[in-house]
């Protein structure tokens, strides 16, 4: 009887409705309420890396802000689940469709095989985001060559319903067959002159049409066989079919760089929405380029910095993070050390306030008219330097108790994931090679407790021990000690 005491048993789920959330979306490019399809959860993917050298600190970027996407809407009570793919074949060097593959060109540099290079480079990658204290929890990441067989479906389904023709160099997708063709970033109007920069292939219908799968050429290293023969897919279609795969046909927000917008973001809504009919993604969100001085980061310029250039200088991660946090997403950020210097120091004096303020409010929080402000500005499309500044007046302030400023920073925490909680017996901030995971474990609990929830603090202390961690609750806050080697 067993199922019976499933159904009846089976506690009544109580909804909780999330609090409103505003967003820029880029395809109406206007500020909107954030509605999602289901109550409580996010479906969101993330353009990922390019998997043949190190992310830059401009990519980096791109990560900390869907990472700031997923912690506002998290804090604001929905469940976010989120995808971001590793590219580890089909991104021709120069974005468009004739050019080596970026894998091949790794391959060769490393004197090694596409697989190795991919390899290292996630490896690599997921350390640079667990350093920056991205919450990984709920991202999978999936590769693209764990996905040929859904990339070949995909492009199946294209050609059958029309929306595709075969050229000797491969398939290609036929934009003029597909209505509304490019209009993120207001593309349709400049289409044409956009497209003809493309190098023009022979028996191409449109200059902006583009390739679904591509023809082996000799020096290929990585092929597969498929209905159009040996080859390998295109760069776009991987995000339509993983997120097909794992999210579903519509999905609620899709992130990445501005650059995206005009071509591989066009491209993918076009794949995926002529495949199913459906509209593919509700929010489309596009964070603005970190540049140097007034130049792009770029390697031929020679001013591409990475995470181990920036702790080779002596500065922590999160200084990096806290000097992103100081700009809007959507502004181009201007990087130099001075600036970042700047940063690490206003991040130091922030974490002592913070273990002061621990100390004074005993751990004991307090709601404020400044913690509504913080809120109200960070669920207004993100306005994280005017959250970073509702912060700082507030803990200078006098107007605030000590517990009003405790029950601000650890909202502060929850949203920017500065590492603001201090987590030792000594009030001292968490060791800086706690894994940044763990780090995020840790202040969820922190928030968990205080709100009472002790179901969720405990799923979340679980989850920590699971991690290698064990966490006791002393009189001045959390000790975290390693229970794993
Ligand atoms: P890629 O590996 O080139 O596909 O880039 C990974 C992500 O970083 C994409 O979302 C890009 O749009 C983004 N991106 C690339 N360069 C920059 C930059 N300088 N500043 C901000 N984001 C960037
Ligand atoms: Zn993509």
């Amino acid at each position: 009887m067993q199922w019976l005491a499933r159904l009846f048993g089976k506690r009544k789920e109580t909804v909780h409705r999330p609090a409103p959330v505003f967003f820029i979306n880029t395809l109406s490019n206007n500020k909107e309420l954030f509605i999602a399809q289901r109550l409580g959860v996010v479906t969101m993917y993330s353009c990922g890396p390019t998997v043949y050298s190190r992310a830059h600190i401009g990519n980096l970027r791109s990560y900390v802000f869907s990472d700031t996407v997923a912690r506002v809407l998290s804090a604001a009570g929905y469940r976010v689940r989120r995808v971001i793919n590793i590219t580890d074949v089909g991104h021709l060097v120069g974005d468009g469709d004739r050019g080596e593959d970026k894998m091949n060109l790794g391959a060769k540099r490393e004197h090694t095989t596409p697989e190795m290079i991919a390899d290292r480079y996630t490896k690599v990658f997921l350390e640079d985001l667990a350093d920056l204290h991205i919450d990984t929890d709920d991202i999978r990441f999936p590769r693209a060559t764990e996905y040929i067989k859904e990339q070949i479906a995909l492009a199946k389904t294209l050609e059958e319903k029309g929306f595709a023709y075969q050229l000797s160099d491969g398939l290609y997708f036929d934009t003029g067959k597909f209505q509304n063709y490019g209009r993120l970033g207001g593309l349709h109007t400049a289409k044409l002159e956009a497209g003809s920069r493309v190098s023009v292939v022979k028996g191409k219908r449109h200059p902006s049409d583009f390739v679904l799968w591509r023809t082996a050429k000799a020096n290929d290293l990585q092929q597969w066989d498929s209905p159009w023969g040996r080859g390998n897919p295109g760069w776009h279609i991987e995000c339509s079919a993983m997120v097909r795969s794992l999210l579903g046909q519509e999905i609620d927000i899709h992130t990445g760089g501005e650059d995206h917008i005009m071509t591989h973001h066009n491209n993918e809504i076009a794949q995926s929405e002529a495949a199913s009919g459906r509209t593919f993604v509700h929010y489309w969100m596009h964070n603005a380029f970190l540049n140097m001085g007034n130049e792009k980061v770029s390697k031929s310029l020679g001013n591409v910095f990475d995470l181990s250039d920036v702790t080779a200088k002596g500065f922590r991660p999160l200084a990096l993070r806290y000097f992103y946090l100081q700009a809007h997403y959507r502004t181009p950020l201007s990087f130099s050390w001075d600036a970042l210097a700047g940063a690490a120091s206003a991040l130091e004096r922030l974490q002592k306030n913070a273990k002061v303020v621990a100390e004074e409010s005993k751990r004991v929080r307090a709601p404020s008219e400044a913690l509504g402000r913080f809120l109200v500005a960070v669920r207004d499309d993100l306005a994280t330097p005017q959250a970073l500044g509702i912060l700082w007046d507030s803990l200078k302030s006098e107007e605030y108790t000590p517990e009003e400023k405790w029950g601000l920073l650890l909202e502060a925490d929850a949203h920017f994931g500065l590492a603001l909680i201090p987590t030792s017996s000594t009030g001292a901030t968490v060791k800086d090679d706690v894994p940044g995971k763990v780090r995020n474990l840790l202040s969820r609990r922190e928030l968990a407790r205080t709100a009472k929830d002790f179901i969720l603090a405990d799923r979340l202390r679980n989850e920590i021990e699971n991690s290698g961690y064990h966490v006791d609750d002393g009189p001045d806050g959390p000790v975290l000690t390693r229970t794993t080697l």
